[in-house]
């Protein structure tokens, strides 16, 4: 990394906790509480079938979803409420849930990026947004970052005329512009062709190396046993079981785990 280049101070990783979050829709149960404590650094994927709640709980991480009972905090703070008098908790002003919102990334299935901007400027449009950098100092730090990601060369391009594995590698790069402290990763490559997918777990593989706390949901269980410190297994929005990838991918303790590795593996 320059030494030249106007970067934000590098965040330390953060913790990332749930408590005992329920969320639900009408009758339908979708988290029916989880406990959940991440270390700083640490590198969970979250398996489990489709509709489990994996969605929603990476949603409910970032406030995007509000959870009926419970609270998430980052790096000890509470995510969109704040303890009030008899600790009672209390909603939070959406301006301050989106300055939260800024010390974690999100990276979406469908990689998301701002059509009519150039890769670059999708990737420093937001420390600009928030005013954290200059116009010029986002920039210099979206180059960086695109290096980074092995695509310095494609500053000038437009989403469309990029692969869908080089799109998703700019959303990767515009998530560390406001160097979160933890980054929220939904099903990162499950929108790629499968020759485009190596190139998009090799970044996230590099990001693992690197210290920052990662949340990834994936059906990659090859990728999952390489870069995880603990896979979490959901199903039917709870946690079936949780713990080192040697145990939970080698050695499921639970049917319903055994079932569904099966089916991906
Ligand atoms: P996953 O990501 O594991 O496939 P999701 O978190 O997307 O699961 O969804 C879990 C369940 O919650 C699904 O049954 C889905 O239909 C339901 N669900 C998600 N969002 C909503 C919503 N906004 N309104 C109603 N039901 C929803
Ligand atoms: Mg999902």
């Amino acid at each position: 990394m320059s030494t030249t280049a106007p970067t934000l101070p590098k965040t330390a990783p953060v913790s990332l906790e749930l408590h005992d979050v329920h969320k639900w829709y009408g009758a339908h149960r979708v988290l029916d509480g989880i406990d959940l404590t991440i270390r700083p650094g640490e590198v969970t994927v979250i398996i489990g079938p489709s509709g489990s709640g994996k969605s929603t709980l990476l949603r409910v991480v970032n406030h995007l979803e509000k959870p009926e009972i419970g609270y998430v905090s980052v790096g000890g703070e509470p995510i969109g409420v704040r303890r009030g008098s008899g600790g009672r908790l209390k909603e939070l002003s959406e301006r301050a849930i989106l300055a939260q919102r800024g010390r974690i990334g999100f990276v979406f299935q469908n990689f998301n990026l701002f059509p009519h901007l150039t890769v670059l400027d999708n990737v420093a449009a937001a420390p600009v947004a928030t005013g954290r950098l200059t116009k010029p100092e986002a920039r210099e730090l979206a180059r960086e970052l695109l290096g980074r990601v092995g695509l310095g060369d494609k500053a000038g391009a437009y989403p469309r005329q990029l692969s869908g594995g080089q799109q998703q590698r700019v959303a990767i790069a515009r998530a560390l512009a406001l160097r979160p402290g933890v980054i929220l990763f939904d099903e990162p490559t499950s929108a790629l062709d499968p020759e485009l997918v190596g190139e998009v777990l090799a970044v996230i593989k590099d990001l693992a190396g690197s210290g920052t706390t990662l949340v990834i949901v994936t059906h990659e269980i090859g990728f999952a046993r390489e870069v995880a410190d603990r896979i979490v297994f959901l199903d039917g929005g709870r946690i079936v079981e949780q713990g080192p990838p040697s145990e939970v991918l080698d050695k499921p303790r639970h049917a319903r785990t055994r079932d569904f590795l099966a089916k991906v593996l």
